[in-house]
């Protein structure tokens, strides 16, 4: 019993030391839609989930697709409490340690990201998405842990055209980001910030920010899809009780962060089709998430190189919980269209930079004439041998 008990403590001590600053990629495919079932009938499905081996198949005809391999693939039948268990808690109790941690969201505009992470489930508390469920379980655990005291706060930020704005203060200009040089901190300063000690006052804070959002790009003539929102959650620990320590005992306190970002919509705009403040954007768009994937590429080597946070604000935003120490889960939503392929495979080559595996095996299911008459000649063989006992 109690060998067994050390041998578990020191493999999860072992998987703690293992954690490199590799990012870790699911991807979720969104169910269809009522009318998109109504207009695509009973065609065979484009996009196909193999839990089992983690990969995805697009299916270009039916003779071949492409394959995709993740660090997990959840099918269009996940519910929202799995995604969360299985992909993100994790990242959560490691927030809870004292480390820092993300969370993102990345992929075409519809796909599902804003549900996946940012669904309140006011109507249907089965799906409420990721940032519910998050703070559900810090608020929890923190109410459970006899020996610690905690303050979890938030501030909700808004990164539009590589100007960061304040959701909760919907007047104030842009924000700057700054880096502390002692500590490595990213700060960002005049960012109101909220301490919070439910669910309801979540959903409340979470619920103006989202009004100051839909005025601030109304003002901006600008669409939720074409910004990136970045939720800043920061828990504080301290022990219980101090009063009662003598004072040459050190007192432990610990502090982690957690983002949790609803990236831009990642589809490609047409050169030729935009102009103006839509062209802008796209530009804006492309830079944040170029150096995203750079920053993403790069740390997946078996030893990371310069990470190029500097190139934009989305980036420099997330330096300080972004790879290294921190727990960062990616996930990549696709849609189960056949008219989105082209945008689906782009979206997939996105998130499968973070994994050194082989890009894109192309699978060819042609019949292979050979190999059937081995495996029938290895099923006679068999027959054979047990004719024989
Ligand atoms: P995005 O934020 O990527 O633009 P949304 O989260 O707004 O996409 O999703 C687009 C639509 O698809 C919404 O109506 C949403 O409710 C629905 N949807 C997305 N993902 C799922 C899912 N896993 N299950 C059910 N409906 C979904
Ligand atoms: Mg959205």
């Amino acid at each position: 019993e109690r060998s067994a008990t050390k041998r578990s403590v020191l493999s999860s001590a072992k998987e703690d030391t293992k954690a490199d600053g590799r990012v870790r990629v699911a991807v979720r495919l969104r169910p269809m839609l009522e009318a998109e079932i109504k207009a695509v009938g009973d065609a065979p499905p484009t996009i196909e989930i193999e839990p089992e081996v983690k990969r995805v198949l697009v299916k270009r005809d039916h003779w071949d697709s492409d394959s995709y391999q993740f660090d997990m693939a959840f099918p269009e039948s996940t519910s929202q409490r799995r995604v969360f268990e299985e992909f993100c808690q994790p990242v959560v109790e490691s927030c809870m340690k004292g480390y820092n941690g993300t969370v993102m969201a990345y992929g075409q505009t519809g796909t599902g990201k804003t549900h996946t992470l940012g669904n309140l489930g006011l109507t249907d508390p089965s799906q409420r998405g990721i940032v519910v469920r998050s703070l559900d379980h810090i608020l929890a655990t923190a109410e459970a842990d006899q020996e610690g005291k905690y303050e979890v706060s938030l501030s909700y930020l808004q990164l539009y055209m590589e100007t960061v704005l304040d959701l909760l203060q919907p007047d104030k200009d842009g924000l700057n980001i700054t880096e502390d040089p002692s500590t490595g901190e990213v700060l960002c300063s005049g960012a109101k910030v909220v301490v919070i000690s439910s669910t309801a006052d979540l959903i409340n804070l979470l619920s103006v920010g989202e009004n100051n959002r839909v005025v601030a790009n109304q003002k901006l003539n600008a669409t939720s899809s074409r910004s990136h929102s970045v939720l800043l959650v920061t828990i504080r620990r301290l022990p219980a009780d101090t009063s009662s320590m003598g004072l040459t005992q050190s007192v432990t306190a610990t502090r982690g962060k957690l983002l949790l970002v609803d990236l831009a919509g990642s589809e490609r705009i047409s050169k030729s089709g935009s102009e103006g403040q839509m062209l802008e954007e796209a530009k804006f768009i492309n830079l944040s998430l170029t150096a995203l994937g750079k920053c993403i590429n790069a740390l997946s080597d078996s030893t990371p190189g310069h990470i190029p946070y500097r190139d934009s604000k989305l980036t420099r935003i997330l330096k300080d919980s972004f790879g290294g120490s921190a727990k960062t889960s990616l996930i990549i939503t696709v849609s189960p269209l056949k008219t989105h392929l082209s945008e689906t495979a782009s979206t997939l080559a996105f998130g499968q930079r973070a994994i050194k595996i082989e890009n894109n095996t192309r699978i060819r299911e042609e019949v292979d004439l050979k190999l059937l008459n081995r495996r029938l000649q290895a099923e006679l063989d068999n027959i054979n041998i047990s004719y024989e006992r």
